[in-house]
């Protein structure tokens, strides 16, 4: 396992990557917006890992709810994993509140499924598993 990303909560991706991109020097290598999840999505490399910057798209994205209650922020860490239902599988018989049971498509495709914060000590875990056939390349 390791941490495929960070999501962070921003009011507007064109704003903040004035510190990410020119403050930073990271480079934004994908764009793409979540529709399923109301979500514009900017991913930024950064070593191993990235930080995906997310923007809602409009009034009921979780990420704007998100952003009225506790203002722009951190809103996830992502652990990649091997076999994500299986997982899955493994929390639910462990008591663990999911958010997603199943796995979903997220953001380049790939696999992912939520871990509801109060079973994460208040933080709310993205699961993401390498789909065939794409990569996860940094
Ligand atoms: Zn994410």
């Amino acid at each position: 396992m390791k941490i495929n990303h960070l999501g962070i909560a921003v009011k507007s991706i064109e704003e903040s990557l004035k510190f990410y991109q020119e403050t930073l020097g990271l480079s934004v290598k994908d764009t793409e917006i979540v529709a399923d999840q109301g979500v514009e999505v900017a991913m930024l490399p950064l070593g191993e890992s990235r930080i995906e910057l997310l923007q809602a798209i409009d009034s009921t994205s979780p990420i704007a709810r998100f952003i009225e209650k506790r203002g722009p922020g951190i809103h996830h860490i992502c652990i990649e994993v091997d076999d994500i239902t299986k997982k899955l599988a493994e929390m639910k018989s462990a008591g663990i509140k999911l958010i997603d049971e199943q796995p979903k498509r997220g953001a380049g495709g790939h696999l992912v499924a939520f871990i509801h914060p109060k079973s994460a000590a208040g933080v709310l875990i993205e699961l993401v598993q390498r789909t065939e056939g794409d990569s996860l390349e940094h």
